[in-house]
């Protein structure tokens, strides 16, 4: 299951793991075009409930987890209300919760799971404006490591893959607001002088997917052209 999977990063995840063989399901705000895409918000465990109901009736247990459903928002801290700063947290870090904890029972009687969240690059450094964001997605590296000692035993991999600056909807919007500067000057920025592609996140999880990395767990891995590793 792959959440954020209408868009970006989790379309180009979700269309690398269908090429890779196997069956995935999407759980998004927004309807998917391809087959299996369920439509829920991750932070309402009930709504996330229900299509894991649908999906293990269409699929069956679900033993892949891509967390990948995220929201960004740029303000002055001083200027956030605590609803602003609520939101982005339950988004990126409870809505990650959720669905964890929602497919864990699954992998569990599996003996066997791959958990991989999508966090972000801005962890590595901090980025101003986006204090709720960037407190979220920390959070969720956190999360990733302690899960990963938690279950590891019981045969589920839990890494973390922060993205850099990878070109999205996302990250159009943000650059259209004027959020983020000259584009130009990010790619300059860049070690690897390009933006990243959705496709290279999905690579990454691919690899932490594949049996290749059964013994790689608790790890965040930064594709982001070599900056803010
Ligand atoms: P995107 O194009 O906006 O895709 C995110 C998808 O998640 C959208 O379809 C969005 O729906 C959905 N979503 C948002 N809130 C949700 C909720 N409560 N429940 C279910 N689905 C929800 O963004 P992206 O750039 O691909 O980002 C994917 C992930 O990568 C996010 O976690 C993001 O924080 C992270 N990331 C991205 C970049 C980057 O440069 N693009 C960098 C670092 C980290 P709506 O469009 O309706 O909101």
């Amino acid at each position: 299951m792959v959440t954020g999977g209408a868009s970006g990063i989790g379309a180009a995840i979700a269309d690398r793991l269908r090429a890779d063989g196997l069956q995935v399901a999407t759980l998004d705000l927004n309807a998917g075009e391809e087959k299996f895409c369920y439509t829920a918000d991750v932070t309402d465990r009930a709504a996330v409930d229900a299509a894991l109901e649908d999906i293990r009736a269409e699929l069956g247990p679900v033993t892949v987890l891509v967390n990948a459903a995220g929201l960004d928002r740029f303000k002055r801290f001083s200027d956030l209300t605590f609803d602003e700063w609520q939101k982005v947290i339950d988004v990126n870090l409870n809505g990650t919760f959720h669905c964890i904890q929602a497919v864990l029972p699954d992998m569990v009687e599996a003996g066997w799971g791959r958990i991989v969240n999508i966090s972000s690059s801005s962890t590595h450094s901090g980025q101003p404006f986006m204090a709720p964001y960037v407190a979220a997605k920390s959070a969720v590296n956190g999360l990733t490591k302690s899960l990963a000692l938690e279950y590891g035993p019981q045969g589920i991999t839990v890494n973390a893959v922060p993205p850099g600056f990878i070109d999205t909807p996302m990250l159009r919007k943000a650059e259209q607001r004027g959020f983020l500067g000259d584009t130009a000057k990010q790619i300059e920025a860049t070690p690897v002088r390009r933006m990243g592609r959705p496709e290279d996140i999905a690579a990454a999880c691919s690899f932490f997917i594949s049996d290749d990395a059964s013994y790689i767990t608790g790890q965040i891995l930064g594709v982001n052209g070599g900056r803010n590793t």
